[in-house]
């Protein structure tokens, strides 16, 4: 495993790879990994001749200081988990070098980042379009790996592709979830144990709601449902649950026939976590 500093050694480290004309598949992360993120880098490792695990916590994509601040660092203890693995590349970009200047480019997706996280999490999708652009640019990957987990974000990234031309396959990723449903998650590290079992309300949530839809009930009565089941939980405060279109992941008022997925966000405890699940009747 050879791990990348600076921009330069990357783009020298990779040259003779594209030359070879060898695929490279490419994992953008913040680190503190968990086995989520190294089911992305196994499929990877699998579909392409040479992988490279991005490990930076991108300070544009936090629209909270306090949020920045306690993200999990522990670079070593991933270095260690990405050499297990034996991964190829992995690149620790440094802040200074990655935005030299305050960025001027911002990124506006229209009704993609109108809704759920985009309303939560202002100016989020702009700074992880631009991160992930910078490091398209500098990698130039041939598929890059992203999971579903962070559904909205996959789908931002495929429309930046598409729209942008980069000649990129964006390849989606099953969610890797604890034994108790609980998706992995970097965020998981700051919840107590208890906190981790009230947690699993949201997939318990996400199931209440897949099963209706399949059993054809209305989606505003599971819904309220779900709600109440948050109001007696105390130290679970819900911010959204929605069920949106994959195109455009706009929320709707009714179940779609297909191609829909289920959101949720919600607080346990100081922590906030997402989830989702897709609905498909075609698909289980
Ligand atoms: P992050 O380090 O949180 O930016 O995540 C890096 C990548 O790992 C993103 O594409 C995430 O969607 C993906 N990821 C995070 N958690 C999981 C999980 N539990 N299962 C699968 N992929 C995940």
């Amino acid at each position: 495993m050879k791990i990348l500093y600076n921009i330069q050694s990357v783009r020298n480290a990779l040259k003779p790879i594209k030359y070879s004309s060898a695929e490279v598949g490419f994992i953008p992360t913040m680190g503190a990994l968990h086995e989520g993120h190294l089911s992305l880098v196994k499929k990877s490792m699998e579909e392409c001749d040479k992988t490279i695990v991005s490990i930076f916590i991108n300070p544009l994509q936090f629209n909270n200081a306090a949020d920045l601040e306690r993200y999990p660092v522990q670079i070593e203890k991933d270095l260690d988990l990405l050499e297990s693995i034996k991964v190829d590349f992995v690149f620790l970009p440094k802040a200074d070098e990655f935005y030299p200047e305050e960025p001027a480019i911002e990124f506006k997706f229209g009704k993609w980042d109108q809704h759920l996280e985009g309303v939560y999490r202002p100016g989020h999708f702009s700074g992880v379009a631009l991160v992930v652009s910078k490091l398209f640019n500098i990698i130039q990957p041939d598929r890059a790996y992203f999971g579903l987990k962070d559904l909205q974000q996959l789908q931002i990234i495929s429309q930046m592709v598409r729209e942008l031309n980069f000649p990129v396959t964006i390849i989606p990723v099953e969610t890797e979830r604890e034994r108790g449903g609980l998706a992995m998650s970097s965020r998981n590290q700051r919840l107590s144990q208890l906190e981790k079992e009230q947690a699993s309300l949201l997939h318990k949530s996400l199931i209440r709601v897949k099963e209706a839809f399949l059993s054809g009930k209305k989606w505003q009565h599971v819904r309220k449902e779900v709600q109440e089941l948050f109001n007696n939980h105390d130290n679970c405060k819900l911010e959204y649950l929605e069920v949106v279109k994959l195109d455009g992941m706009t929320p709707i008022e009714s179940f779609p026939e297909n191609d829909g997925a289920v959101c949720i966000a919600a607080k346990v405890g100081e922590v906030r976590l997402i989830d989702n699940m897709l609905l498909d009747r075609n698909v289980n």
